[in-house]
This record gives C-alpha cells, structure tokens and sequence, in this order.
C-alpha cells in the first residue's frame, strides 16, 4: 500500500473525491494522480492525418494539417515511451488521425515492444490499410487491435465516412484474423440515434459469427464541425436493452476496473459486447489513460482545456529526468472528470482527430 492508496477511488465518478488538487507532486513511486488514481495506459496518437471523413469527427475537407517538422519523429515517441514506462506505464495503444497511413508503423511497433516492462502495444484503426498491414504488425508483436466500423451497409458506411470503402475495411479484418497473435479483435462502433439502432443485432451476429468484442461507444462531443447534440447520443444501455430483447438477459464479464467498457456474454457464452457509455456513465473515477497527441502535447484528460509541451522539454536538450518529471507533473495535475452533461462542460481544446482517439 503507497501513500496514495487512500486515495484511490473505487467507483464510478461520485466516489471521486470533491476537492480540487491535493498535496505535492510525487518525485517517484507508482504514476498516480493527485485524487489517487494510477495511471497506467498512455495513447500516443502519431499523425493528425486521416483516410476517412467520419461526419463526427473531421469536416469533409479535413483539417489543417501539422508540419513534419511538429511531429514527433520515431525516436522521440519511442524516448518518451520509454521513459513513461518506466515510471509506470503498462500499456501503449497507438492512435490518430489514422495511424496506419504514417509510413512504417510496424517499425514502431517493433521499437516499443522492445521497451522492457510494457506489457502491450495495441492499435486503434479504421481498418482501411490494414490489409497490406496486418502481417508486419502481427510479426512486429503488435497485441491486439481495435478497428472502428460503424456500419455494415455500404450506402451508410459511405454517408458516414464520405469514403466508400467498407469493403477494404473488411478485408482487413479478415486479414488480421489470420494472425492469432493480435488478439483480441475488437470493434468499435460510435453509437447514435436514428444511425445504429437498425444495426445493433446485425453487429452482434457479425461479432459472434467471427469472435470479434464488439463495443459500442458513445457519440462524445469532440467532433470538428460542432454538430454534436445530446439527443443524438444513443445510450449503451439503450442498446443493451435492444439485444436483451433478441438474447435474452446479458451475463457480466468482471473485468479490470479501469477498462473503458463494461462488458458482457451471452447466455450460451458466444461471443461478448462491450459499452463504453462516457455520457450517460462516466468512468472518470477509474481512468488510468492519458494521451500524447503527434505533435508532443500530454493531454490528462479526452477533453482537457490545456496540455503539457513534452515536445518542447524533449527538443530543448531535457534529460530524461526532465521528462519524467514533466510527465509525473502533468499526470499530478490531471482533471476531476470530464463533466459532460453538466454547466461546467467546456469543449476539449482540440477536436478528435487531433488529439487521437
Ligand atoms: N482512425 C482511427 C480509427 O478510426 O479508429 C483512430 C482514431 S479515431 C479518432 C478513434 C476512435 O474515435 C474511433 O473509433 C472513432 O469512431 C472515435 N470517435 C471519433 N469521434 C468521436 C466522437 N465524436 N464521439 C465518439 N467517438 C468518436
């Protein structure tokens, strides 16, 4: 037990304690917060750039796009991976944009798998260059893998992503299949109103037909275009109730306690379904995450309003204590929770696809 236990919320967000910052910044031990909460999983996002145009998340003509010059190279990713784990970094999942059309991410992959005490290396794809990729990842160790489809009707798929190209998402997944290394494979999709509830039961027989996890994840207000609504948010228990109206009763899968979704089997034990419900039941009191966008800002928070410039320590010459201290300060500082739903809400200072899903 560290001094920090004590501290450490058990709950969903109401165990959070209310103060605001407590004590001073650990200079080593276990990476925690200053409401307790270790932090274990960092999601590096490694370019801005993506292949799709989600209509929640980018406007049809993109964004501007960082400089070369603003993104992290390789090395530094792989500098300040290291350094995060070792002062308590269990997990990496790379992110975006869209991870997969930065060139030779197997490459990195295969230098973060080399980082003794990293438990994972995972990714977050739309599945579009999975096919040509899938091989190298599996040999370069990769973990396991989400992939993001929100439709399997191809008018829709299109609609929503402006690209029409499900099929070559598909393909992808078939691809990685064959690589049992990367396991699981999960799905996710974005939940929303008058968009996925026709869906719902045709993802869950796609999902059990294959051995996908397939989770559905609520609409979040991060979109470029600023369009979100709460009405357009389709619950995760909305949809839990629509396939226990096909199923039956879901059974409980008791997971780790700071695993975004909360997951369920069926009654045969076929397959599993996951909801990560950020709306309507925040995890906030359990988030072990934080997040490095590409071009080397630390983000505490999905919708934090500030960040810390790791880039700026790195390129001015910063030891490797330097940035330990920065990223355990910065961690320290990390926000209460997302308030969503509440007066004190206030957008995220970048949207998305900018700040790596
Ligand atoms: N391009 C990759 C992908 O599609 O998975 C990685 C980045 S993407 C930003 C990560 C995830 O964020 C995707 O599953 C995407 O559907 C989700 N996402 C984007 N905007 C969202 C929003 N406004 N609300 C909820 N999820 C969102």
């Amino acid at each position: 037990m560290t001094e920090h236990d004590s501290l450490r919320p058990t709950g969903q967000n109401d165990a959070l304690p209310s103060e605001e910052l407590v004590g001073v910044v650990p200079t080593s031990g276990p990476l925690v917060d200053s409401y307790g909460r270790r932090i274990k999983s960092m999601r590096i996002s490694i370019t801005d750039k993506c292949n799709f145009r989600c209509t929640y998340c980018m406007p049809a003509e993109g964004l501007p796009w960082l400089s070369k010059a603003d993104i992290l190279s390789y090395e530094e990713i792989e500098r300040i991976a290291r350094i995060a784990v070792e002062i308590g970094i269990e997990h990496i999942r790379l992110t975006g944009g869209e991870p997969l059309v930065r060139r030779d991410v197997p490459e990195l992959v295969g230098q973060l798998k080399r980082i003794e005490d990293l438990r994972s290396v995972s990714i977050t794809t739309n599945g579009l260059l999975l096919k040509q990729q899938a091989k190298a990842l599996a040999e370069a160790g990769l973990s396991r893998i989400n992939v993001s489809l929100d439709s399997l009707i191809r008018e829709k798929f299109t609609r929503l992503t402006r690209r029409d190209q499900m099929e070559r998402v598909l393909e992808g997944l078939e691809e990685v299949e064959q690589y049992p290394s990367v396991h699981p494979i999960k799905i996710n999709a974005v939940a929303m109103r008058n968009f996925s509830e026709a869906e719902v039961l045709d993802f869950v027989r796609f999902a059990r037909r294959k051995a996908y996890i397939m989770r559905w994840i609520e609409f979040m207000p991060l979109d470029a275009d600023q369009l979100w609504r709460k009405e357009d948010i389709l619950t995760g228990g909305e949809i839990q109730a629509m396939i226990e109206a096909g199923y039956g009763p879901l059974v409980k899968i008791e997971g780790d306690p700071s695993e975004t979704a909360r997951c369920y089997t069926f009654s045969d034990g076929i397959g599993e379904v996951g909801f990560i419900n950020p709306v309507s039941e925040p995890f906030c009191a359990t988030c072990d995450r934080i997040r490095l966008t590409a071009d080397g800002q630390l983000r505490t928070c999905l919708f934090a309003t500030t960040e810390t410039d790791l880039r700026a320590v790195l390129r001015s010459g910063g030891d490797d204590e330097a940035i330990a201290t920065t990223l355990r300060r910065a961690v320290w500082h990390k926000e209460l929770k997302h308030y969503i739903g509440d007066t004190r809400f206030k957008r995220a200072s970048r949207s998305m696809s900018m700040i790596g899903g």
